[in-house]
């Protein structure tokens, strides 16, 4: 088994500044995500953007992907390739992105609404995400990582949603994926004990349907195999005593989100 590692408070610090410019990086998306948009354009605002930083965007050549992000769009639910294909209103699109700078990574995914979308397909959305803010809260010192995945299936389930097994969360830190493993199905108190330092990329996967997936033919993108929707998030922690310390953020995106949901109801009202 690899070894796992635990950061300093030094790297810590770095691996925070390269998690933050994937937030601010996916805000720059969100602002950009409607229909008619590409994701190939998306992806060539994102890796500009993450650029101007003097920042490299990591997924681009990582085992030969192709783009700086993973753009899963509906039944997709990671690993999409970018590609000439509009966004159409009522999809959603899992946009993962990563970043390296100074030796160190930032690892996190945000799923948007493509304009309206169906109320079940929203409540998906908010419930993914409401997991990974449980597991995140489970996420402490002496705790375990079986219990980060108890927390995201247990509540994933008792909507009757469909937790992806074949894909899994990470450590992160000079690799983009360390060890240990952070599946989001469990037991409680079962694997690798949490210890402070060690920074994870917890990501649920969570399928509107049931939980299998399959591998498209173009090499990358992973579909749910019923063809229904699924949405994922993720965000970095660092393990601490108490409580788990957040190193990414959905912050920017948010104030992105409001500002164009405020834009998209006075629109509305004058039409
Ligand atoms: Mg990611
Ligand atoms: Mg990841």
């Amino acid at each position: 088994m690899r070894k796992i590692n635990y950061r300093t408070e030094e790297e810590i610090e770095l691996i925070r500044e390269s998690s933050l410019l994937v937030g601010k990086t996916l805000a720059e998306v969100a602002r950009n995500i409607k229909p008619g948009v590409t994701t190939l354009e998306l992806d060539s605002i994102a890796e500009e953007f993450i650029r101007s930083y003097n920042a490299v965007p990591g997924f681009k050549g990582y085992n030969d992907f192709p783009g700086s992000l993973c753009t899963s769009v509906n039944e997709a639910v990671v690993h999409g390739v970018p590609t000439n294909e509009p966004l159409q209103d009522g999809d959603i699109v899992s946009v993962d992105c990563g970043v390296y700078k100074n030796g160190y990574w930032g690892d996190s995914a945000y799923t948007f609404a493509v304009g309206d979308i169906e109320d079940e397909v929203a409540s998906l959305l908010k419930r993914t995400k409401e997991s990974l803010n449980r597991a995140i809260e489970v996420a402490v010192a002496g705790n375990r990582i079986g219990d980060i995945g108890f927390a995201v299936q247990s509540y994933s389930e008792s909507f009757g949603y469909g937790v992806v097994r074949e894909l899994v969360g990470h450590g992160l830190g000079t690799d983009l994926h360390e060890a240990p493993e952070v599946p989001n199905y469990g037991r409680k108190g079962n694997g690798p004990l949490l210890k402070e330092g060690m920074v994870l990329a917890i990501e649920p996967m969570i399928n509107l349907g049931g939980k299998s997936v399959r591998q498209k033919n173009d090499g990358w993108t992973i579909v749910t195999s019923d063809g229904k929707v699924s949405a994922h998030f993720e965000h970095d922690i660092v393990v601490r005593k108490g409580r788990a310390e957040v190193l990414s953020t959905f912050e920017y995106i948010e104030e992105v989100l409001k500002t164009n949901c405020i834009f998209r109801v006075i629109n509305r009202m004058v039409q």
